[in-house]
């Protein structure tokens, strides 16, 4: 079976150079103030989030993952299946970034993983039907980004560990693993249904409202979590977040990662036999039915 790649560029719609680097690779880069090109990445933006980008900026902003969705980002197709992405919604009527300020981003702390990486693009390859990925790099060479004429050498990842990507990348390897498996998998997993892609996308994005499902009876009636589980997702973003992961190898590919509850298939059953049931009274007995049958 062939690799599967997958591009994660910080802008995709660059000249990413073909040739692939490990982390050993020696670099010459450097952006601070003061460089002729200051905030010229941030004026024109294309910046792919991940789930762990959105708990950093939503905590940071103190705003709900609902609010900071609907402000900040808007969806766009992931994968030819409908599965949706997010990307950062730039100001109104313009392409900069809501974030930038003349000083520079005023998110800086907790700047999104596209931002930490630039001008290094993460490329990730996995081989079908295995979450297992295999990490390389390229350099992003923008015209306008004048980082690279500066003379400061250091390797991919040194860079990597100077910009705190180690985390960010640990977070989102759930995710990303979601993503490539989805990519690669073919006719064998389908298009998920409509009700799987808001799923995915609550479970990754949304992770307040996905709190909210989880604490739902229809959940708790159907899977069974342990008292640490339980505690810790409803206390911890991050957890909430993994076990989000987690649950959507069941959604997306029918992998039993979350054990039901024993009597859930049965409570289900007797649920859409007193649907059925419900059905068919109100086919005999409901006269808005009955007045169909006569047009
Ligand atoms: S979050 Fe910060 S670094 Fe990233 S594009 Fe916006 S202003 Fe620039
Ligand atoms: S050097 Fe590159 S990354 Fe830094 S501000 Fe200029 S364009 Fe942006």
């Amino acid at each position: 079976m062939a690799d599967t790649p997958h591009i994660e560029s910080p802008f995709p719609s660059s000249p990413v150079m073909p040739k692939l680097f490990d982390g050993g690779k020696t670099i010459s880069f450097s952006c601070h103030k003061g460089i002729g090109c200051w905030n010229a990445c941030c004026a024109n933006i294309d910046i792919t989030l991940t789930p762990y980008d959105v708990l950093r900026l939503k905590t940071r902003l103190e705003m709900t993952s609902s609010d900071f969705l609907r402000q900040y980002t808007v969806p766009y197709e992931l994968e030819k299946d409908g599965i949706a992405g997010i990307k950062f919604k730039p100001v109104e009527g313009g392409t900069a970034c809501q974030f930038m300020r003349p000083e520079g981003c005023s998110v800086y702390e907790d700047r999104p993983t596209a931002c930490r990486y630039y001008p290094v693009a993460l490329i990730s390859m996995r081989r079908q039907d295995e979450y297992t990925d295999t990490s390389s790099y390229a350099l992003v060479k923008e015209p306008h980004c004048k980082g690279h004429e500066v003379e400061r050498p250091l390797t991919i990842d040194e860079y990597r560990q100077e910009q705190g990507v180690a985390e960010y990348d640990d977070q989102s390897r759930g995710w990303r693993q979601l993503i490539l498996k989805k990519m690669s998998s073919g006719p064998t997993i389908g298009k998920p249904s409509l009700r799987s892609r808001q799923m995915y996308f609550m479970a990754c994005y949304d992770v307040d409202l996905f709190r909210e499902f989880v604490r739902s009876e229809g959940f708790q009636n159907a899977f069974e979590l342990d008292e640490e589980t339980s505690r810790q997702v409803m206390e911890d973003d991050v957890a909430m977040m993994q076990f989000g992961f987690r649950f959507l190898k069941q959604v997306l590919f029918g992998e039993v990662t979350i054990p039901t509850r024993e009597d859930a298939v049965r409570v289900r059953e007797q649920r859409l036999r007193e649907l059925h049931e419900l059905q068919i009274k109100r086919r005999v007995y409901d006269p808005a039915d009955e007045a169909l049958e006569y047009i």
